[in-house]
């Protein structure tokens, strides 16, 4: 018995112990403020940043320890998805494994999920122990909508058990009435969990905020307040509606932009499907995409996109609290690359290349600072780091031009991502 369970315990532990890393003589725009530390020498041991500075670091005991040479290039903090979508199919699958893998691929280190399956649980622990190549996973529990939620007692009845479950957060969807809002809203401040999403009809985008929504997804609670996606709101209406947002709880606003701009709104087609990101989903969804592309084109009007890209700018602009997501996998939406769309979106809107940092990385920690401490290079914070070949803070199409990721310790170079990254493409011919 006792060596059955020292077998395990070493097995275990090859499996989790991974190389101490020094990446070394590299500019690190660390988001702690502005600071910028040229040659600097990054130690990462375990899971953690243990040493930032620009002095050489001798570490105690590091007779397993991988360098990267950092010459020329530039190190920021691992970019986070605030909106996406994880598999619901078993943990170690094959589809599970390759969505996984394309988030680091992008660049994405942390995902919060957005709709839960208890399969998450497990998929984020093997994570954790090096099974799985992904990012750090937050939860939501599964969705209340009004086919989950049938009365105010029932709503909260489901918070407390999502709470007890484990889940870091409950997602809020389109149907629920306002008296079930109010009360889960009520229950979930009591309880001491996050709840954020959709705002639903019934409940509008002043009460979400006034209520303490965490965080409102996709904007349409703006779009709706200011008039609706009929016809073109006026620069009068728009700036009402940021007002009213800024004169209220300032939640988190996670555009998903592009996504919603090509569901609502349409897209050319030839254009979406020439997108190089096509090659790592399946056959089946690339023709279900240009399916539904060409329904909601018969459909949109021309003013949608220029609303929701106008109230976007206007909201950046009066100082809203912002974070990246894209609800991949969703419409063109592929996992890790999505976000490059949103940050691309983002660019249309006006966002500087300063800010986009901070609306990519040290925002998603500020979000989370409850649960672990990430989002800026700093001694004790999560190893979640972006390996850049040229200087992001001159353009924020730099986050594209990847050297390789961390991932909580675990080193991706670009030779890694990219061997993965044909296997993935061989698999979806
Ligand atoms: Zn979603």
């Amino acid at each position: 018995m006792r060596l059955a369970f020292s077998l395990l315990a070493s097995i275990l532990l090859s499996v989790s112990a991974f190389a101490d890393t020094l990446i070394s003589n590299v500019t690190a725009i660390t988001m702690k403020g502005d600071e910028v530390i040229e040659g600097a020498y990054v130690y990462i041991r375990g899971d953690r940043i243990e040493y930032i500075g620009n002095g050489r670091y001798d570490p105690k005991d590091a007779s397993n320890l991988e360098i990267i040479d950092g010459t020329g290039k530039f190190l920021i903090p691992g970019l986070a998805e605030m909106h996406g979508h994880l598999p619901q199919g078993a943990a170690n699958s094959q589809q599970a494994k390759d969505t996984l893998f394309l988030y680091l691929a992008g660049g994405v280190t942390t995902v919060r999920g957005m709709l839960g399956n208890p399969v998450q649980f497990e998929m984020r622990q093997m994570i954790k122990e090096g099974v799985l190549d992904g990012p750090t996973l937050y939860l939501a529990a599964p969705s209340l909508n009004g086919s989950t939620v049938s009365s105010p007692e029932q709503g909260a009845q489901l918070v407390e058990r999502y709470k007890n479950e484990g889940w870091d957060l409950l997602k809020i969807h389109p149907g629920l009435t306002l008296k079930e809002y109010d009360s889960i809203a009520k229950k979930a401040h009591e309880v001491g969990i996050g709840f954020g999403g959709h705002v639903p009809a019934d409940v509008g985008l002043i009460h979400a905020l006034n209520k303490g929504q965490a965080s409102i997804d996709h904007m349409d609670g703006f779009i709706q307040l200011a008039g609706g996606s009929d016809e073109r709101l006026s620069d009068e209406q728009i700036r009402h509606v940021v007002e009213q947002y800024n004169n209220a709880f300032k939640s988190w606003i996670v555009p998903t932009q592009p996504l919603f701009n090509i569901l609502i709104g349409g897209g050319d087609v030839i254009r979406l499907n020439r997108r190089f990101e096509n090659k790592y989903v399946s056959p089946e969804t690339r023709g279900n995409w240009h399916n539904r592309i060409k329904a909601i084109n018969r459909r949109a009007n021309s003013y949608i996109k220029d609303n929701r890209n106008r109230m976007l700018a206007e909201l950046y602009k009066s100082g809203a609290n912002i974070v990246l997501g894209s609800d991949a996998p969703q419409l063109y939406s592929v996992p890790g690359f999505s976000i490059w769309r949103e940050i691309e979106a983002l660019i249309k809107a006006g966002v500087t290349p300063e800010d986009m940092l901070v609306i990519g990385t040290r925002n998603a920690g500020d979000y989370f600072k409850g649960k672990d401490r990430f989002g800026t290079i700093q001694a004790g914070m999560r190893a979640d780091l972006l390996l850049l070949d040229a200087n992001p803070l001159e353009n924020s199409k730099n986050l594209f031009k990847q050297a390789g990721v961390m991932a909580a310790g675990r080193w991706y170079s670009r030779a890694d991502i990219d061997a993965k990254l044909a296997d993935i493409a061989a698999r979806n011919k």
